[in-house]
Formats: C-alpha cells, structure tokens, sequence
C-alpha cells in the first residue's frame, strides 16, 4: 500500500470515530482502529473488545463454545444457486404474500407486509429486527421511525450507508401494539427471513434484539449472554454465517446510557472486523 492510500486509509477511520462519536456518546468513542491490520485477523474471534484498549487492533480470542443449536428453524424453499438475487427475493415475496400461513394471516390490523430494504445482490451486512412498527407498517419499509434513524446512525458509525445493507424482520407484519411476536407467529414467519438469508448470502448478519436473537440462534438465552461474541450457527440455513446479536436500537433510545451504548458499539465492531477480513 502507498503512503498516500495509507493517508487516506487513517482519514477515513478518523471520519468513522466522529461519526461514531456522534452516534455513541463522546464520552466514550472509540479511537480509530487500523484498518490494515484488521485485514489479516482470522475470522476465528468472538468475544467483544474493551472500548478502552482502542487505537489497538481488537483483541480477539478464541471462540466460546456456545449453546446456539437448541431449536432448529428451516427455510421454506431455497433459492435456486442460478437465480438472480433480485429475482429470487420477488418470487419469495410473492410466495409469502400467497401463502395462507403466515404471519400475515394470524395477525389482524396490519396496512402493509414488510418485507425488506436493500440491495440483495450487493449486501455484505445484514441487520435482523423482531418486526415493524407503526412507520414500517404505514410505509412498507423496515426500520423508518426512530429506531430505524438509530439504526442508521450505527449504520453509519460504521462507516457504511444504509442503501448498502439489508434489513429484513423476522415478522412481515406489525403485531398489534407492537407486542413480542408469538411463537406461532415467528414459526409461521421465520423460514421465510431464513430464505431471505440464503438468497442475500450476508458476510455477517447482526441481529437486533432478544427475539431476532434468539430465533437466528435458535436459543433461549437472554441478550446479556448472547450479546458481546460471534457466534457461529450449525442450522445449515445460515449457511455457517457468522452472528454478531446487539441490543435492539429501540431499546437503547429507551436505555441511552453511555454503557449500553458502548455495548452497542462494541458489538458493532465485531462485524465491522468480519467485513473487514478479506478472506
Ligand atoms: N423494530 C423492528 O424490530 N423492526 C422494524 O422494522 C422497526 C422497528
């Protein structure tokens, strides 16, 4: 690498740190990594770093084995290897919005399905909520009321922009007072974010949330324990895609504590680290 892409390399992690700042809190934002040495960690990392041990490059350890194979979800029908990805997702949109056991026809009240947003054929990361929202309902689109403005913060705390990952919900439609989604209902749901997954082929997915967290890993362990590492499921779905579960953006507006937020971040970094590993 030139000096002058070194240059450039250091400028931009310093224009991340600002807007992570921004973002997280001052008082706690992270120096800028070094993204050249982030390129040649292994992917075999888990648990969360320490914000104070920044600028140096994250220490990753082994990682923990963890009980994330409890229940077993499976896609409804896998994408075909020679389908183009925007295609596959409208035939599955079409397939959800045909079937008769679905969320969508358990649940009452709801204006709008909600699919997903962004790119499938170019999304490295992809985020996992629980399910819309009264503004995701009204619009037809994830994450658009004030979680989803914090969700792009982090998006963009992370040096990325929304129109370059992919979000999708684990529910198509907005649950009534927008409480927890039934185990029927993620049931009936479920297979089809699984489907969503395979047709995207995400580099890393993180998940928002207790309910996004715990049906990707098919766990029952609350965020406290699942939160802070990379875990890596055996359901065959995910294709062994690495998952980095962070506390939903709407819990943290809710809880804006300085160390809630530096979890988040925390988290955050270690799917920025997957993303940053060429291999
Ligand atoms: N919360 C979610 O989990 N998903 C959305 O799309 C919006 C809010």
């Amino acid at each position: 690498m030139t000096t002058h892409q070194h240059t450039q390399q250091r400028t931009r992690a310093a224009r991340q740190t600002i807007r992570a700042a921004q973002l997280l809190g001052i008082d706690f934002a992270p120096l800028p990594t070094r993204p050249t040495q982030h390129q040649h960690q292994k992917p075999h990392h888990t648990h969360a770093p320490d914000p104070s041990d920044a600028p140096q490059p994250l220490p990753f350890t082994a990682p923990p084995t963890l009980p994330d194979t409890q229940v077993e979800a499976k896609p409804t029908a896998p994408p075909t290897a020679h389908t183009d990805p925007n295609d596959a997702l409208e035939q599955l949109r079409n397939r959800y919005e045909q079937d008769p056991h679905t969320a969508a026809t358990l649940i009452q009240g709801w204006n709008n399905i909600v699919f997903s947003d962004g790119d499938p054929a170019r999304s490295q990361l992809m985020f996992i909520g629980e399910a819309p929202g009264a503004d995701e309902d009204a619009q037809g689109l994830p994450f658009v009321g004030r979680a989803g403005q914090k969700l792009n913060e982090m998006i963009n705390a992370m040096g990325l922009s929304r129109d370059t990952v992919f979000i999708a919900n684990v529910l198509k439609v907005r649950p009534p007072n927008n409480r927890d989604p039934s185990e029927t209902e993620t049931a009936a749901d479920g297979p089809y974010l699984l489907d969503q997954i395979a047709i995207v082929k995400p580099k890393v997915i993180v998940t928002l949330g207790r309910p996004a967290s715990q049906f990707i890993l098919g766990s029952k362990e609350p965020m406290g324990r699942l939160r802070a590492n990379v875990h890596h499921p055996t359901n065959p779905a995910l294709a062994a895609t690495p998952v980095v579960p962070t506390y939903h953006p709407a819990y943290l507006l809710r809880a804006y504590t300085p160390d809630n937020r530096r979890k988040v971040w925390s988290d955050l970094q270690l799917a920025m680290s997957i993303l940053n590993n060429d291999s």
